[in-house]
């Protein structure tokens, strides 16, 4: 029963998700009154406010103003389905609620990284604190290795991050990585933190190659966010785990 009402429901979850990315951009409210078009602020009816389907019969356009609608609404709306249905294939019953809440947030704060790069510390504080209450409830007997997760995901890159500002004499990451991966660190413990690293770090140059053969010229000296790459790490390893224990 809690399935079918997650799954009901993670489109609308979706669609809120999109609204804090978007007021992320214009550092409005996210519960802000009721929802308008931020062109012509024609307040929005009941059928426009239909995840992915207002969208796709709008075709991404408000039916007031024909102004563009964020893009992010599609991705946030189906995303959060996709992780949904991905948590309720993969994990047992208790912990698909966990596992969507980790995942929502892991989408909410990557987009929030891809638009205006950066990771809000209250969405990384989010991401560690249903961690924290995660852990304390199904990881008893483990809650050392989970807090030491914590620990070694923030000692980790913030070592990686003073060596190459060292070695290059200018930043590579930013501090919201280490404590984006800190808060990864308390769901998936530290061996989870390399794996979750790795993955990361084989996933952006995969995603490097793959805009390289598609013409796009990206330099080392380029600003690439490496949040999405750090949050797709923590939640496949939270999935099926370390990758390096088999
Ligand atoms: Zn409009």
């Amino acid at each position: 029963m809690l399935i079918v009402w997650i799954l009901v429901a993670a489109p609308f979850i979706g669609s809120f998700l999109g609204v804090i990315v978007t007021r992320f951009e214009t550092s409005d409210s996210a519960f802000s009154g009721r929802s308008k078009c931020p062109e012509c602020q024609h307040q929005l009816a009941v059928r426009d406010l239909v995840p992915v389907v207002s969208w796709l019969v709008q075709n991404g356009k408000c039916r007031y103003c024909e102004a563009d609608i964020s893009r992010v609404y599609l991705v946030s709306e189906a995303g959060a389905l996709v992780i949904a249905l991905w948590a309720v294939a993969v994990v047992d019953a208790p912990f698909i609620l966990p596992s969507c809440l980790l995942g929502w947030s892991l989408l909410t704060l990557s987009l929030i990284d891809i638009r205006v790069m950066r990771i809000p510390d209250i969405m990384s504080g989010f991401v560690f604190g249903a961690g924290l209450v995660t852990s304390l409830i199904w990881f008893r007997s483990s809650f050392s290795d989970h807090a030491l997760g914590a620990v070694t995901g923030f000692a980790v890159l913030f070592l990686v991050r003073h060596a190459y500002h060292r070695l290059k004499g200018r930043q590579g990451l930013g501090k919201a990585d280490e404590r984006l991966l800190a808060a990864g660190g308390i769901w998936i413990g530290m061996t989870g933190v390399f794996s979750a690293l790795f993955l990361a770090t084989l996933l952006g140059i995969l995603a490097v190659c793959t805009a390289r053969i598609f013409g796009r010229q990206v330099r080392g000296t380029d600003a690439i966010p490496f949040g999405p790459f750090l949050a797709a790490g923590i939640w496949l390893t939270w999935l099926y785990g370390p990758i390096f224990i088999s």
